[in-house]
Formats: structure tokens, sequence, C-alpha cells
């Protein structure tokens, strides 16, 4: 029997996203089903009046029931694919030489690639399959990654909780190379890091933050610092190479802080003998002198989920009055959010309203996000999740 190829039907009207090039199709919009739609299975999507929208994969278990992979008719075979990883590679070969030897090679949605993340430290790659889709590709997306960069080794951290959400268990280790024994060493802006892909939180590293690690340690010279959710230590050791004074580091994860001890002594820093203090971010700020002159707030995503918003808010905004109350005249904030519900109006009206409280004037100097290898599909805003904030306190 000749095997179907499956294809859903939309109902009238909901073609629209779809043809501004919004690469996800809801449940809700489906009006028919035919053929095979199981899990990670690819297929056609029509609008009500029959017209072809475009090729993509299915997964009936999940809300979002297919991540459109093409608009044309074309076949997605292993040449589709290779092409879509030599234009994301292109970008960062181009924009990262000689900056960093870790990045974000593929941002899922953002690189036409949907629910596919694959992070390069080094000669090592690690791979997130979020999707059913992705993940029934791995062997193809593996051996296409292995004849583009060559890499040792690819490490697979499909170990996170989104999985689940696609009737998918975590997933990890070993896809291909050798077996990494311990952690990666990587280059940023002349930081060096070591990163533990294996056990690490990510994949292992913040690359999303690198660039404004950077702008930190632009500002650093002579500075007394406080690295709040400083996690391995990224913006303090950019700090220490910047020339700053003085830093006090706080994250609650034990194994954190020992990164960091070990990041000083690999960057030549012994001489600053941090302050790490291990413990929660907002009772260890209370009790904290009132004399830094940068701050940074990196807390990890408060709002993963839309209802958890205003509890979120009161977080942040606790947060940030705590940093206005501790920096000196002058002082500048470095403050982020990383909540995908989170909008650009809503970080900024909350850190407004701590300003507010804190009674200083408070000063906005530039707006922080993504970097170039986090790119966001125009058509999918829902890909933005950094929103950074310097501010400088009077
Ligand atoms: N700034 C870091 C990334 C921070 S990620 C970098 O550039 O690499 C967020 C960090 O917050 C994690 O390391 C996590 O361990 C820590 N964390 C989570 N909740 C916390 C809390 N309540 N108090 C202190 N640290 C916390």
């Amino acid at each position: 029997m000749m095997k179907i190829f499956p294809k859903i039907i939309l109902k009238r009207g909901k073609e629209k996203p779809i043809l501004r090039g919004h690469p996800w199709v809801f449940s809700g919009a489906v009006a028919k089903a035919e053929g095979d739609l199981s899990p990670g299975e690819m297929g056609e999507v029509y609008s009500g009046d029959g017209k072809f929208l475009g090729i993509g994969q299915f997964n009936p278990r999940s809300q979002i029931i297919l991540r459109l992979l093409t608009r044309k008719k074309e076949t997605l075979d292993s040449s589709f694919f290779r092409e879509r990883i030599l234009q994301a590679a292109i970008l960062r070969e181009r924009e990262l030489k000689g900056k960093t030897d870790a990045y974000r090679v593929i941002n899922g949605e953002g690189d036409f690639l949907p629910g596919l993340i694959v992070d390069r430290y080094g000669e090592t790659l690690v791979l997130q399959c979020l999707t059913a889709g992705m993940e029934r590709l791995k062997g193809l997306l593996v051996d296409l990654l292995v004849s583009h960069f060559n890499p040792k080794t690819i490490y697979d951290r499909s170990d996170v909780p989104y999985r689940r959400e696609e009737g998918l268990p975590e997933a990890k280790g070993l896809v291909y190379g050798k077996e990494i024994l311990g952690p990666v060493e990587i280059e940023e802006y002349g930081c060096r890091f070591r990163v533990d892909v294996k056990e690490g939180q990510k994949t292992g590293f913040y690359l999303d933050q690198r660039g404004n690690r950077f702008s930190l340690q632009k500002v650093s010279r002579g500075k007394k610092i406080l690295d709040c959710f400083c996690y391995s230590g990224g913006f303090s050791i950019h700090a220490g190479l910047g020339g700053a004074k003085e830093m006090t580091m706080i994250d609650s994860s034990e194994e954190a802080l020992e990164r960091v001890k070990d990041h000083f002594a690999l960057n030549h820093l012994e001489r600053f003998s941090p302050r790490l203090i291990k413990g929660d971010a907002f009772e260890v700020m209370r009790g904290l002198e009132t004399d830094y002159d940068v701050i940074v707030l990196d807390p990890p995503p408060f709002a993963k989920k839309k209802g958890h918003l205003p509890g979120a808010s009161r977080g942040y905004k606790d947060l940030n009055l705590q940093a206005f109350r501790l920096l000196k005249k002058e002082g500048l904030l470095f403050t982020f959010s990383c909540s995908h519900h989170m909008s650009w109006d809503l970080f900024q009206k909350i850190v407004f309203a701590a300003a507010v409280d804190s009674g200083k004037n408070v000063q906005v100097l530039s707006r922080m996000g993504h970097p170039i290898d986090h790119p966001v599909n125009l058509s999918h805003p829902e890909g933005e999740y950094l929103r950074g904030l310097v501010l400088r306190v009077l």
C-alpha cells in the first residue's frame, strides 16, 4: 500500500501567521488531519481553502502540532538540512572568529531549524533536540555536523524538562567521537573558562551573555563589583581582566562557586581573592554594605510560564530595589531578565518602580540583548528572551 504523505488542513483564517512566516501551528487551528501524524513525522499544511502553506514536523502530543521547516514545496532531505546548518555556521564564523571559540551554532527557530540547539565549545559540540521532529533526525544531524565542523566530540544534552511537553524522555550522552573526560576549555574575549558540558547548567555555559559580559569588562577599571547570580563567574572574570578593584559574588550553587575559584586561577586573577557567598541572593543582598560601583543582576528565568508573571515581577522588583540601595553615587547597574514572558515594556516598568522606591535618580544608558549567535526569526518574536538595561544611579 502506498504511504500517504500526512497533512493537516487549517480552520479558515488560521493560515495568517504561517503566511507571515511564523513557524508554529497550534492544535486548535487544525480543522482536519489526514495520514500518519505520529510524533516527529514530516508532512504538509494547507489552508482551509486548500492552499499549500508549507512542510514541517508533526507532534500531535504537543500543543504545537506542527513546526514549519519550509514554505516551499521541496524535498526535505539531507541537503536541505546541510544548507540550513551552513547558513547558520557562516554567520557565526564571520562574526565571532578571533573573539571566542564558544558559541551557539544553531539557535532553533531563530535559525529556521525549530527545536534544534547546537552549541560549540572549541572542538566539542553539544546538541539539544527539543522536539520529536528533531529527535527523529538526530542521526542525520550528527552526520551533517561532523562533516561541517569535524569536531572531536558531539555530546547530547537533551536532558531538558521541556521534552516532556513533546512526550519525549530526557536524553543525554555521547553521540559522536571521543568521550569527554573533564571540563572543556574555551576562550571568550581573552577570558578563559572551563565548561562542564556533561553536568553544567544549560549546555554548560551561558553563551547568551557573552557580549554583555564584555561590556562590563570595558567599564570595570578600578571598580568594586557585586556579581549576583554569578554561576561560574562569567561577568566577574571579565571585570577582573578589565582591571576591577574588588569583587563580591553570590550564587546558590556550590558547584558553580567551585568553578569560580578555578576560573580566577585559570585567568591569573588570584590576587583578587574574591568574596564568594553561597546563598539566596534575595537574602544575601539585604545584608551587604552600600558601597558598590557596579552591580550585575543576572537571575534565572522567574517567569517560565505566563501565569508566573506576577510573582516574577515582584522578584525582579525586589532585586532591583536592593541593587539601587547598594550602589554608590554614579554607580552602574547591569540588570537582566531571561524570562520569555517578560516583555521589554514590563521589565522596564518594574525597574522603574524599583528606582522610584529607592528614591534615587536613575538614567538608562543602554539596552542589552542577545548576541549575534542567538538570532531571532523576525516572524517569531517568542524567540527573544534576554532583556537587559545598563543604568546609572545618581
Ligand atoms: N551570570 C551568569 C549566569 C547566571 S545563571 C553567567 O554569566 O554565566 C543564574 C544563576 O543563578 C545560576 O548559577 C543559579 O545557580 C543561580 N541561582 C538561582 N537561584 C538563585 C538564588 N535565589 N540566589 C542566588 N543564586 C541563584
